[in-house]
């Protein structure tokens, strides 16, 4: 088990910054998610952690001791690569024995291990098989056999599913999950992929640009973004943003957006100035009796519920309202916000207004 401390981490190519000064605490056992858009930063980070890339600056403490430059070998943690290279000589048993092995482990003892790892990825059948023969699918299973079957106490996973397809990633998702459950060794997890960081994760940093935008658990970020890149990078579809300018008072309660008063969550500083309205999908209702106006332009049906979208004065907006209501392209009508959920933005600085 481990607890990772990254502080101040800077990482520079030439002239170009990949990571700056980052900083965040991982906590023994915890399943920890670096997320963000392709070339944030978040492998160099991860790479810096399993000690394959040299911080510029900055330290990293492994159980609290400093390893920010210490070869990968000092740090007993385990990496797994989306495309981890396997022995193609070796079949699928020695490619996950191969670790234990070279350790020197007895003959016995490393049947037995690779028999429960077999079991837990459920690669009983193929344990014979050469791995070239082997769908993506499987030979990312050997690739984390070999990984857990060391039992590191930390492992670092950059997009480990990305080759998989997307039911079989789901699948493997939720055994990676339970897996971790069981083993209970911190996991740091590479992804873009907002939906998988929030559905694995205890906690989630999200990124871009080399920037931490926010570190929190996932409702928390997905509850209350600190910024308009986490409100529309994290939940599908993303937060609505309504533009207005206003001058609100401490402790307003009230905005208005092209005239219409909608609910705001207490402010807790003056702000005057141009705003952002941040409403998610699911915090808007069609109600007739409301003054702000839409007129439905799409709609798409998603079992239970329904995706609706809307023109209005400020702009298209997305309400996510169940199946049953009926919502037909043409339709006039209005929407009501639960204000209460709402986040306000500057619009200058895109960070949240509290
Ligand atoms: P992706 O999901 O595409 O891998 P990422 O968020 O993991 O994205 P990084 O791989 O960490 O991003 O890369 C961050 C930035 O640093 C990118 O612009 C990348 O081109 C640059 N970079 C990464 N490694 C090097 C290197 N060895 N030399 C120069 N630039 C690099």
């Amino acid at each position: 088990m481990a607890e990772i401390v990254i502080k101040n981490l800077r990482k520079e190519f030439g002239s170009f910054t990949a990571v700056q000064s980052s900083s965040f605490k991982i906590e023994d056992g915890e399943f920890f998610m670096l997320l963000g858009p392709s070339g944030c930063g978040k492998t160099t980070t991860l790479r810096m952690i399993a000690g394959l890339e040299l911080p510029t600056s900055g330290e990293i403490y492994i159980d609290g001791q400093e390893v920010g430059q210490k070869p990968a070998s000092q740090r007993d943690i385990a990496f797994v690569f989306q495309m981890f290279a396997l022995y193609p000589h070796m079949n699928v048993r020695k490619n996950i024995s191969y670790p234990l092995v070279s350790q020197g482990m007895p003959k016995a003892q490393v049947k037995e291990k690779v028999a429960e790892v077999a079991r837990i990825l459920g690669i009983e059948d193929i344990l014979n098989s050469s791995v070239s023969g082997l769908s993506g699918g499987d030979r990312q299973r050997v690739a984390l056999g070999r990984a857990i079957v060391r039992d590191p106490k930390c492992f670092l996973m950059d997009e480990p599913l990305g080759a998989l397809d997307a039911e079989f990633r789901e699948h493997m998702a939720e055994e990676l999950r339970a897996l971790h459950d069981r083993m209970g060794a911190t996991t740091v997890y590479v992804t873009h992929d907002q939906l998988e960081a929030m559905q694995m994760g205890d906690k989630i940093v999200v990124m871009n640009h080399g920037v931490i935008e926010q570190f929190g658990a996932p409702q928390d970020i997905y509850d209350k973004p600190a910024t308009m890149f986490v409100a529309d990078f994290i939940g599908s579809p993303p937060m609505n943003f309504l533009r207005f300018h206003e001058s609100l008072d401490v402790g307003a309660t009230t905005a208005h957006l092209h005239g219409e008063a909608v609910e705001i969550p207490a402010l807790r500083e003056a702000f005057d100035g141009d705003m952002v309205y941040g409403i998610r999908p699911e915090h808007i209702r069609l109600d007739d009796a409301a003054g702000y106006r839409g007129e439905v332009i799409a709609t798409e049906y998603l079992g239970t519920t329904q995706i609706v979208t809307l023109s209005t004065s400020n702009g298209e907006v997305k309400a996510r309202i169940s199946s049953d209501q009926i919502a037909k392209v043409g339709d006039k009508v209005g929407l009501s916000f639960n204000g209460t959920t709402a986040t306000l933005f500057d619009n200058q600085s895109g960070r949240a207004i509290r």
